[in-house]
């Protein structure tokens, strides 16, 4: 896979989920045949019309290069509104069960990374390169970020009935994913391309394992404050920025209370916002996500 960053790259922005996406979505520009890639990649990192850019993280040109636009910790206006089944198959390793019927209401692109085949979608070619290039891609992100190809790798048109792209095969494309991760055992693998009409039953056995640090499975530990001295509070300056010595400080709390202002002008729509106090109660904890994996499922599912 040829990765470049294209210039102009954005490197900031509105952030992320902290604990990594959840999934991919795949698409096409939609842009005319005649625009020159360059042209293409730079209104991507912009923004067009009323939607502000980036509009995807990478972009998959027909040579097969694949152009990073966005930092994958920055929050890119690719899929739009769309099915809460969609993102609770992806938390719960459910495989997609093909084109979405309805437009869906829920936005989530803080947990998506957006990946777009530079292609009109009305009828020009993919060439092999671009299309592999975007099964490459993919793969990269799944076993970075511990995602199920078969849950977790959808096409718009799969998060909503509002959009029709890409214009491949969906189902065909993910087995192709699955054989370029790592996660998946050899054997599996080999089941998985003789019989693709098992795929839900296999998916329980081939969901990768996510790698789950101390960190991210640490329990609340009681409302941490200026003053306060623990191993927590070193996870949570980490999570801030701040110097992860242990001692919550003046420094730390003005961290925190800059950190929960960031989040409050980034929750999904109906997350509850977080007091701006410079206090790690514990919805801050929870926000920050360090909670185990079993709770963090459920705090998921809390703002459909
Ligand atoms: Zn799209």
């Amino acid at each position: 896979m040829k990765l470049v960053d294209a210039p102009n790259k954005k490197t900031s922005g509105k952030p992320m989920r902290a604990g990594g996406p959840l999934g991919i979505v795949v698409h096409h520009t939609a842009s005319s045949k005649k625009s020159k890639d360059e042209n293409v990649i730079q209104m991507c990192i912009r923004g067009v019309n009323k939607v502000p850019g980036p509009l995807y993280h990478y972009l998959i040109s027909s040579d097969g290069i694949v152009w990073q636009i966005a930092g994958e910790n920055v929050k890119a206006n690719h899929a739009g509104r769309g099915n809460s089944s969609v993102l609770n198959g992806m938390i719960k390793g459910i495989p997609v069960k093909g084109k979405a019927t309805t437009p869906g209401k829920i936005s989530a692109n803080s947990s998506l990374v957006g990946v777009s085949l530079i292609n009109d979608g009305l009828g020009q070619d993919i060439p092999h390169p671009q299309y592999q290039a975007c099964v490459d891609i993919c793969a990269y992100l799944c076993d970075k970020y511990g995602i199920n190809p078969l849950s977790g790798v959808i096409g718009h048109s799969e998060w909503t009935s509002r959009k029709v792209d890409p214009t491949f095969d969906m189902g065909e494309f993910r087995q192709s994913v699955v054989s370029k991760t790592s996660q998946v055992p050899e054997v599996a693998r080999l089941v998985m391309a003789e019989n693709p009409d098992k795929e839900p039953a296999l998916v329980e056995a081939l969901r990768p394992k996510k790698k789950k640090s101390a960190e991210t499975n640490m329990n609340f530990p009681g409302t941490l404050r200026r003053g306060s001295r623990s191993e927590a509070v070193k996870l949570l300056q980490r999570r801030v920025g701040a110097k992860a010595d242990g001692i919550f400080g003046w420094g730390t709390k003005r961290k925190v209370k800059a950190w929960q202002k960031a989040y409050n002008r980034n929750k999904e729509m109906s997350q509850i916002p977080l007091t701006v106090d410079g206090f790690v109660g514990r919805m801050t904890w929870n926000a920050m996500n360090f909670v185990p994996e079993d709770r963090e499922v459920h705090t998921e599912r809390a703002f459909f």
